[in-house]
């Protein structure tokens, strides 16, 4: 049906590489490139068949990016490197009339920021061009901004109060260790945070909101408010939101690893001169840390996101919690990698397919919860990821 070129070979790139390898009715054909070709061809390997092809990009130089699409000729260009380079893939897309899908928003590399101002300023351009641009089809962003679409579509008239919930019960055995990019996860994770209420954004201390909530088969786990990027669309693109809110669970370990990383200086984003080299703090922290991608062999328990919303149907109040749990060893059984990239790769993958069936595919730039949820939704069953609803359920949030 179509020809996809796949940007990334880390954690989520591998997982989007086996699930299109697995559909060659939908993915007829595929190249993984990324800045080195080895990981790619390890992946390719692994999956084998001849499925997937390789290349070496440099995904922040345009011109390479631009050659590597004219001679492949891909349908989708679907980014899964790092934040830092949606834009110039996107510069590429425009160069060659090439439609384009990510899983993050663009981050400049000074500055811990999460916005989509930046990749918004596209939408002319590509419709201009008459190509589609997907941005944040992972799971948060992604599936969490589909299940309120969702939601919006069957359950509601109008949604009031939306708290997104993100659970990591997984154990993985390491002291510290973070489930994606530690560079992108670190400057996520530490920024102050940031929530919506009646009409305006309001700012917090990193953690400073905190409380204890239930998640289904997994239990209570403290869980932190923090700023999270789909907020930012989701609050646009259903405007009767009164207050959306995303929470995270952190274990005691990991904050306490985290405020020593801050306090001596290695959580850092500017660069220092260390023997007569710059260097940036956060990148040097990440060629130590473990590498997300390795976690999955021990990885044991759940993940646990969904949506948890209030609002109003038939003139009734009306609440709906609808989620999926991901087991990081079915994860690592099915693709040799952890729930977290997994649970990102999976609809990275179905978003794809949704433009290559033609339906998502119309000329703009577009956040996931702006195309019709119903035929991803169906497709998370099939692919490893189902989703589970509880109606008029007790939400724990204290609106
Ligand atoms: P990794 O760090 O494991 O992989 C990133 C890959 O991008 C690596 O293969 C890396 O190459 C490659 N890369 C980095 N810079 C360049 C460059 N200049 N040119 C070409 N390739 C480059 O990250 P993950 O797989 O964990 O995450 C991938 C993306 O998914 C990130 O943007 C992350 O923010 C996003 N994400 C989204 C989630 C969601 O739910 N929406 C959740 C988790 C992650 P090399 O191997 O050479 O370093």
């Amino acid at each position: 049906m179509g020809k996809v070129l796949i940007i990334g070979a880390g954690g989520v790139g591998t997982v989007v590489a086996h699930k299109m390898a697995a559909l060659p009715e939908v993915f007829s054909e595929i190249m993984l490139a990324s800045r080195t070709k080895a990981k790619c061809d390890e992946i390719a390997n692994k999956i084998g068949g001849n499925r997937i092809q390789t290349a070496q990009v440099d995904a922040e130089n345009v011109p390479q990016l631009v050659e590597l699409i004219r001679n492949f000729k891909p349908d989708l260009v679907v980014n899964v490197a790092l934040p830092y380079q949606d834009l110039p893939i996107m510069d590429a897309c425009l160069e060659t009339e090439t439609s384009y899908l990510d899983t993050a928003n663009y981050e400049p590399k000074d500055e811990a920021k999460f916005e989509y101002k930046w990749q918004w300023a596209y939408q002319n351009r590509f419709k201009e061009a008459g190509i589609t641009a997907i941005l944040g089809c992972g799971f948060d962003p992604g599936v969490t901004s589909i299940y309120t679409a969702y939601a919006a579509k069957h359950h509601f008239d109008e949604i009031n109060y939306l708290d997104i919930v993100d659970c990591n019960a997984g154990d993985h055995g390491k002291a510290f260790a973070t489930n994606f990019n530690p560079e992108i996860n670190i400057r996520e994770v530490t920024q102050k945070g940031k929530y919506w209420k009646d009409g305006k954004w309001v700012e917090t201390e990193p953690h400073e909101i905190h409380k204890p909530l239930n998640y289904p088969e997994i239990g209570p786990k403290e869980s932190y408010l923090i700023y999270h990027e789909e907020l930012e669309s989701l609050v646009k693109n259903f405007p009767t939101i009164k207050q959306a809110r995303f929470w995270m669970t952190f274990g005691q370990e990991y904050l306490t690893h985290l405020r020593v990383i801050q306090n001596i200086g290695m959580a850092g984003i500017e660069p220092v001169m260390y023997e007569g080299k710059e260097i940036v703090p956060i990148q040097f922290l990440k060629a130590v840390l473990p590498n997300p991608g390795d976690l999955g062999e021990n990885y044991k328990g759940w993940t646990s996101i969904g949506c948890r919303i209030k609002g109003l149907k038939d003139g009734k109040e009306k609440t709906y919690y609808v989620y999926n749990n991901c087991s990081h060893e079915v994860a690592y059984q099915e693709t040799g990698t952890q729930g977290v990239s997994y649970t990102t790769g999976v609809p990275a993958m179905i978003g794809a397919m949704m433009y290559l069936k033609g339906l998502w595919k119309k000329p703009g730039v577009f956040n996931v919860e702006e195309f019709d949820p119903d035929p991803f939704m169906a497709e998370l069953n099939i692919h490893g990821l189902p989703w589970n609803e509880i109606h008029d359920t007790d939400l724990e949030m204290e609106y």
